[in-house]
């Protein structure tokens, strides 16, 4: 129960961060077709003029995200959750994590992984925002 009302009192957080994201994307990337990607850990060598498959977006991770970005700030965002404002976020407490957060995207034992709400950045595994929903087992 509690879950499912955590989980509906952050959706508009969710969506507004998320397209938050969206827009930074468009941002970045002015034009659709650019081949100005961020270099991805790949095995093929670097071909300048051979952009000619997109990369699909969960796998466009720009790096870790910046908790001071503004995005990470709107939503309370710290590397390590020990450093999270439990003043200001209430429903904060100890133990949670991005690694045991049901949005996190990486595997228990990864450092970081994807989230959705800050999709083209990495979050640390140790990390913690004010979406944080507990994991079901
Ligand atoms: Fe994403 Fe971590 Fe926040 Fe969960 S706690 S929503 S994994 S940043």
């Amino acid at each position: 129960m509690t879950t499912r009302r955590r989980f509906i009192e952050i959706m508009p957080l969710a969506g507004a961060a998320f397209l938050a994201a969206c827009g930074d994307k468009k941002a970045a990337v002015p034009q659709a077709s650019a081949p100005e990607q961020a270099p991805a850990p790949t095995a093929a060598p670097p071909a300048p003029a051979a952009a000619t498959e997109p990369a699909p977006a969960s796998a466009t991770a720009a790096g870790p995200l910046d908790e001071k970005s503004e995005k990470a700030v709107a939503l309370g965002y710290v590397t390590e959750a020990n450093r999270a404002d439990g003043t200001k976020y209430k429903n904060y407490a100890a133990g949670q994590a991005c690694s045991n957060c049901a949005l996190f995207q990486g595997q228990s034992s990864d450092i970081s992984g994807a989230c959705p709400l800050f999709a083209g950045n990495s979050v640390a595994a140790k990390g913690w925002c004010s979406a944080y929903t507990k994991k079901l087992t």
